[in-house]
This record gives C-alpha cells, sequence and structure tokens, in this order.
C-alpha cells in the first residue's frame, strides 16, 4: 500500500519552523487549490499572525475561493499569481507540492526554502520543515499552535480566520475529527473574539440557490449498492441548469455518506479544465484516505479526494471498483 508513513511534528520540527519564520521579512504563503473553508481560514489567520509579528505576507491560492468566506478580513488580498520577491515559501493545508498549484513555479521559487503546515496524515513532507499533526481536525489548529508558541497575541481576525477554518472541516463539530482538543481551540478562538455562530452560518449553513439545485441533480443520478453511494456531476448538468459556479458538489458527499446505508460515498466532478475530482468519504472502519494517496491525491481516512484524467466514464470505473474492494476487505 502506497503511504508517505504519517509522522508527528517533532519539537525539532517546531523550533526549525520558528527559525524559518523568525528569519524571513518577505513571505509567499500558499494554500491548496479548489480551496475549502480550512483553506482560506487558515490561510488569513496565518497571514495576520505574521504580519502582526511584522512580516509581509501574501496570502495566495490558484483558485479563486467561494464568496461564503468574503467576510474574513483581507480576503481580497488573496493573489493568484507570484513574482520571485520572496524569501520563504510556507504551504497551508496542503499535502503535496502539486495541489499548491500553478502559484508555486519552479523556476521563480526553488531555490527558497519551503515550510509546511498541514493535517494530513498523507502528507509528502515536500517542505523544507514540516509541521504535520494528523491527529488536528483542521490546519487552522496547527496555525493555532503556531501562534501559541510564538506568543502573538491573539487578535480578532487571525481568530475569526482560524475558526472558520476549524468550523469548515469539522462541519461544525460534527466529523469523527472533532476532538476535546477542537472544543478548547474553538473556545479559545471565541474568547479571542471570534463569532462562532455567525461563523457556522456563514460558513456551513447557508448556500447560494444554485447548490442545492446541483443537489438535487447529484441525488438524482446517484447508484446505491452494497454500502457504496456514488453520483457524477458533469460539465453538461452544470449547463443545462445553467449554473454559473463552476466548482464543487454542492453538499452532495456529505449527503450521500450521511444516509444509513452507505458506508463508503463518492462524487465526481467535472471541472472546468476537463479533469474529475474526487471526493470521497468513509464511515469509521472505511479508509478512504489510502485510495486517494493511490490516485495521487490525499486526505483523511474518513475524508478524501484525489483529481483524475478525463472522461468521467473511466474515472468512475477506476475509484469505483477500489472503492469496492475497501468495502470488501473492512
Ligand atoms: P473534499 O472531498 O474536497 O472535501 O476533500 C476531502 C479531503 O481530501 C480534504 O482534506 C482535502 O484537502 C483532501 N483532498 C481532496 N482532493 C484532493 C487532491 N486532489 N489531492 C490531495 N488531497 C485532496
Ligand atoms: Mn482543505
Ligand atoms: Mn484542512
Amino acid at each position: 500500500m502506497m503511504t508517505f508513513g504519517y509522522k508527528r511534528a517533532t519539537e525539532q520540527d517546531w523550533q526549525q519552523a520558528e527559525q524559518l519564520l523568525r528569519q524571513s521579512k518577505r513571505i509567499l504563503a500558499i494554500t491548496h487549490m479548489s480551496p475549502d473553508g480550512d483553506a482560506i481560514g487558515s490561510l488569513l489567520g496565518f497571514t495576520h499572525a505574521m504580519r502582526a509579528i511584522g512580516k509581509t505576507v501574501t496570502p495566495a491560492c490558484q483558485d479563486k475561493a467561494q464568496m461564503k468566506f468574503a467576510y474574513l478580513p483581507s480576503f481580497n488580498e488573496i493573489r493568484d499569481k507570484a513574482n520571485a520577491d520572496y524569501d520563504l515559501i510556507v504551504g497551508i493545508d496542503c499535502s503535496d507540492l502539486q495541489r499548491l498549484g500553478s502559484v508555486y513555479q519552479p523556476q521563480l521559487h526553488k531555490h527558497l526554502p519551503i515550510l509546511v503546515f498541514d493535517h494530513h496524515i498523507t502528507n509528502t513532507y515536500y517542505g523544507t520543515v514540516n509541521i504535520v499533526i494528523g491527529e488536528l481536525a483542521s490546519a487552522a489548529e496547527v496555525i493555532l499552535q503556531l501562534v501559541q508558541r510564538m506568543k502573538i497575541p491573539l487578535a480578532h481576525d487571525i481568530a475569526t480566520s482560524l475558526l472558520t477554518g476549524l468550523v469548515s472541516d469539522t462541519q461544525a463539530f460534527r466529523t469523527t475529527s472533532t476532538t476535546a482538543e477542537s472544543m478548547a481551540a474553538a473556545m479559545t478562538l471565541m474568547k479571542a473574539g471570534a463569532p462562532l455562530t455567525e461563523i457556522i452560518t456563514k460558513a456551513v449553513v447557508t448556500q447560494p440557490f444554485d447548490n442545492i439545485r446541483v443537489l438535487g441533480e447529484g441525488i438524482r443520478n446517484t447508484k446505491m449498492d452494497d454500502g457504496l453511494a456514488y453520483s457524477t456531476i458533469s460539465r453538461k448538468l452544470r449547463n443545462e441548469l445553467g449554473i454559473k459556479d463552476d466548482r464543487g458538489d454542492g453538499g452532495l458527499v456529505t449527503a450521500l455518506i450521511n444516509t444509513y446505508e452507505a458506508k463508503v460515498a463518492a462524487v465526481f466532478t467535472e471541472n472546468p479544465e476537463g479533469k474529475i475530482e474526487v471526493s470521497m468519504r468513509g464511515r469509521p472502519g472505511y479508509d478512504v484516505s489510502q485510495v486517494a494517496l493511490e490516485f495521487g491525491g490525499g486526505g483523511h481516512a474518513p475524508a478524501a479526494g484525489c483529481t483524475l484524467p478525463g472522461p468521467m466514464r473511466d474515472a468512475v470505473n477506476r475509484v469505483v471498483s477500489r472503492l469496492r474492494q475497501v468495502i470488501i476487505e473492512a
């Protein structure tokens, strides 16, 4: 089985991370492509924290974040390109170098050290220094530990960004990754002024009507047998529905794994580039992270993903047969 061997960050790793940050002046902070709330929240939380100690930071992401996160301070400062004018690259909530996307340009950035803050057990340790803590529910909690270690005052903008990350990756404290430590982190962030219920409403509960139209069609297309639920969202479907927002599954994979019948769920979404983005979920005891890793992606045991070439039919066949194996072997 393909695995990079998860190893929790040590005290020495942390000291090296702090040293890299202290000696740098200009930081390019990059989060993963197709960003979710933890990607954006931990990216901006890190940005505000480093600016508070005098660093110049450019937050960046290849793809545009969903507008529902526009309430986050400095949301509009996220760039999709970067020049070479930096002395440190920081990769956040991102398990491998490729997933940093087109912001990271080897010809410009190869000579720079990379510092990684992540919580994916599938992390490939692509950094010069890697702070990976797979026991944490969100990258935001990794950044919170950094802020606390460096004794940076937990200002309102940092706290709101980080609580958005934590709330997003736990779907408002409902995932199995939610621990007493996550709740303690949430309390710390609330006490620093992060508005919990407003964040839950904006980041998790409310959504554009188009989302539930995608969801509706996706549910109609769902196949469910022997504990595997899967569905597809093609470009054609999006065009027929006249949907402008061109990414995401509208919450479909979550809806599928939350049915009594499903042990494993997968949604295949054709992205604007014609590639197939696969979102996978497993009930406790069904690890989908290794399947994602085998197909060049990554994630956590209960929630993982990968991106495959089209056409849709081939991607579905490859992944579905592998997921059936996960169910049989469990
Ligand atoms: P999603 O299904 O997009 O909500 O993603 C579930 C988890 O898998 C998240 O932690 C993602 O960061 C991770 N993930 C999704 N797609 C990929 C990919 N192509 N490569 C690596 N990790 C991924
Ligand atoms: Mn993420
Ligand atoms: Mn995350």
